[in-house]
């Protein structure tokens, strides 16, 4: 009997999308599901494919169809389905064999995972994969972290069915342990950011020059052949143009502003406030994804203070573009920044170059800019983005843009909490003497946290009044 060259268990939109991409790729894919009737209808519906694909609706002849040493991937919903499934799956398999969750696994649990399985025999990989249901169908960007004795086994397989730019597989080994999934984690928040700042833009276009959607369509359409070329600014302009055929309205003027998030954005901004790492474009992201969910809240803060200004802005179109760009350098300076802390943190040793180049295709942030960035890192360096040579004059001529949009919507009460902080993150970076002296004054105060002084070493305390509560103050 024909055996399968590899395993995928969890047909939800990913999954079965990914099993026929392995199909397609020339592999034979052996299918589980816990709902039985999702692999009978897999295997009906794999058209010209069938040869490649085989499955059960039972765990155990599933495995009995693997050749070994076994790679099973996992591709259910992250969390506790995960652990369900490796708990049922690790009786069933054999030294040498391979579990590899494709899901999008918190870091930590990945990390646990792999210290669970410590000693079994049975090998872990976390895998990153980013593309949504298109990606997995015909070539996600696939991040790996394990032991790469063990990515060796599906090494074939993934490289394959990744998505290829330049003819180069997006899929590479990237570190031990969790760094496949912290990987993904921070593609995410920089997802979140940089979908925000378009947001954010389109509502200077609508709120502030009274643009209608269709103009801003013609817009994005018009930025996605120039350095914002990528794949969220060339779907914005999709969306922007679709029209509605319930109302005959443009589609984005009836959808909900309440957006959704399933938590991967708000890892990656829990992750940079416990690495120490500023990103706060990515937390402005994350929070601007909450403040859209209170929906009735802000409807009752309207009604408070008004709804601000409406088609008074003078800003020009290319302003916009360019502001895009800067606040695109700060989210990505922001987003490589905690890599390049994480790995130090954990020894990953993350290749920043090879990261940015497995994002330039199959993933939802893809785009011109990322060759750009793995340029930037190929000598190796993993000094933030803002002093690599080609971002250093790519943000001395697009700031100004970014600070006169940023002003513009301080004027004009449209709310940008993306690309101010992106700003005042640029501001801050740049400014060699910054304003928290005054912040150690104050620990020092009221801690006795001390401080240090310019040009001498050690650290120093300020006899300071003694303030008591009712007292005359000095
Ligand atoms: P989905 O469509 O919601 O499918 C969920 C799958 O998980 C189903 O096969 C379901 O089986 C299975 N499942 C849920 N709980 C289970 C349990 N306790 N035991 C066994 N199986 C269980 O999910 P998806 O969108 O394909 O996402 C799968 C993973 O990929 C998630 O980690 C997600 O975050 C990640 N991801 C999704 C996207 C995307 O665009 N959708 C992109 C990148 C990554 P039943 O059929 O029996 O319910």
């Amino acid at each position: 009997m024909q055996e399968a060259d590899i395993g995928l268990i969890g047909l939800g939109v990913m999954g079965e999308n990914l099993a026929l991409n392995i199909a397609d790729n020339g592999y034979t894919v052996a299918v589980y599901n816990r709902t039985a009737g999702k692999v009978d209808a897999f295997l009906d519906n794999a058209g010209p494919l069938r040869g490649n694909v085989m499955g059960s609706g039972e765990l155990a002849a599933f495995v009995g169809m693997l050749k070994r040493p076994r790679s099973v991937i996992i591709m259910v919903q992250a969390g506790d389905p995960v652990d369900a499934v490796i708990a049922q799956l690790r009786p069933l398999l054999a030294e040498g064999d391979v579990i590899i969750d494709a899901g999008n696994a918190n870091y930590h649990d990945t990390v646990r995972r792999f210290s669970e399985l410590d000693g079994t025999g049975i090998g872990f990989l976390g895998i990153g994969v980013s593309g949504g249901e298109e990606g997995a169908r015909h070539g996600p960007s696939i991040m790996v972290g394990g032991s790469e004795a063990q990515w060796k086994n599906a090494e074939a397989v993934l490289t394959a069915i990744a998505a290829k730019f330049n003819g180069e597989s997006c899929c590479a080994y990237l570190g031990t342990g969790g760094a496949g999934h912290f990987v993904k984690t921070i593609h995410n928040g920089i997802e979140y950011a940089d979908m925000q700042m378009i947001a954010e833009i389109y509502g200077v276009m609508r709120d502030g020059l009274g643009m209608t959607p269709d103009a801003c369509a013609k817009v994005f359409a018009d930025w996605n052949k120039g350095p914002l070329d990528s794949y969220l600014i060339e779907i914005t302009g999709h969306v922007l143009a679709a029209m509605d055929e319930k109302t005959g309205q443009p589609l984005v003027d009836v959808i909900v502003d309440a957006a959704g998030q399933k938590g991967t954005g708000r890892w990656s901004a829990i992750e940079a406030l416990n690495l120490g790492v500023s990103a706060t474009t990515i937390e402005g992201a994350v929070a601007a994804r909450s403040i859209s969910a209170i929906k009735a809240e802000r409807e009752r803060g309207e009604a408070l203070y008004g709804a601000g200004m409406k088609g008074k802005a003078t800003i020009s179109l290319e302003a916009l573009e360019k502001a895009l760009l800067a606040g695109k350098i700060a989210a990505y300076a922001q987003g490589f920044a905690v890599m390049a802390k994480a790995s130090e943190e954990h020894g990953w040793n993350l290749p920043l170059d090879t990261i940015a180049k497995i994002w330039r295709a199959g993933c939802i942030i893809r785009s011109r800019f990322l060759d750009q960035i793995s340029k930037a890192f190929e000598a190796g360096s993993s000094d933030n983005l803002l002093t690599q040579p080609s971002f250093v004059s790519m943000m001395t001529e697009s700031n100004g843009a970014l600070r006169a949009v940023v002003a513009t919507c301080a004027v004009n009460e449209l709310p940008a909490p993306c690309l101010s902080s992106a700003l005042a993150y640029f501001d801050a970076y740049r400014q060699g003497r910054g304003t928290t002296n005054l912040t150690q004054g104050q620990r020092d105060f009221f801690g006795a946290h001390g401080f240090r002084r310019i040009g001498e070493e050690g650290d120093f305390h300020h006899s300071w009044p003694s303030l008591v509560e009712g007292a005359q103050q000095p």
